[in-house]
């Protein structure tokens, strides 16, 4: 079923999947369909998935509230968490940060993971140094980060990514360069590489990776029951 196809009457949007749960009607006038919808729609895509149908609005508005406040998560659907975002951040890095970044010894870098987590209440990562290659990357199974570049700024993205695994136990796999984590990584890229707010908040809606500020939004993550 589309998005467009549907009246929309609510949608709320998780920052950290970056998809809506909606409240939709149908438009169809065919009488034996349920004319109330209730599913979940990636922000950059128009197919909405499931799908429950209900024949009056209290049942799907209350089937909502249920997802919403149970953190009910849907099974695992490629469409809804595939990291979408993912080039448009690196894209975003690549204009609008990477100039700013600074590189770093080992021993600073050490230290500016200690400093990081100490503010944010985390449990430090270790810091595994790769041959100087441009990869880097968070692994959380082994809450490591794995450095590649010898820079603050990457690190601080590599941060970002512990955060969101470590404090949130957001979707580890799956939307990892979500608005969520793009917020996140403002913050880092503010209080540890001096970039002003109003910057960083300018340049990444202009890319729109940010999700919509102007939606009802959840503050914790959807999570599948079951899940750890
Ligand atoms: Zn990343």
């Amino acid at each position: 079923m589309k998005k467009s196809s549907l009246s929309i009457i609510r949608e709320v949007y998780d920052p950290h999947n970056d998809f809506y749960i909606l409240l939709g009607k149908s438009r169809s006038g065919k009488k034996t369909i349920a004319p109330f919808v209730v599913g979940f729609c990636h922000r950059s895509q128009d197919e909405v998935t499931d799908i429950q149908r209900f024949m009056d609005y209290p049942s799907a508005t209350d089937r909502l509230d249920e997802i919403v406040v149970g953190q009910e998560l849907p099974d695992d659907n490629v469409m809804l968490f595939e990291d979408w975002l993912q080039n448009d951040v690196y894209e975003w890095e690549e204009k609008f940060i990477e100039d700013f970044s600074s590189r770093m010894t080992r021993q600073a870098m050490n230290d500016l993971v200690r400093e990081v987590c100490a503010d944010l209440g985390m449990r430090a990562p270790r810091l595994v140094w790769t041959r100087p290659k441009p990869y880097s990357y968070y692994d959380s199974d082994d809450h490591c980060i794995y450095m590649g570049h010898r820079d603050r700024c990457t690190l601080l993205h590599e941060l970002a990514h512990a955060y969101m695994s470590e404090k949130l136990d957001g979707p580890e796999d799956h939307t990892n360069h979500c608005p969520a984590f793009v917020w996140k990584v403002i913050e880092l890229y503010n209080r540890y590489a001096g970039l002003s707010l109003d910057y960083l908040v300018t340049s990444a809606n202009g890319a729109g990776i940010l999700g919509p500020l102007d939606k009802e939004t959840l503050v914790a993550p959807l999570r599948q029951f079951n899940r750890r």
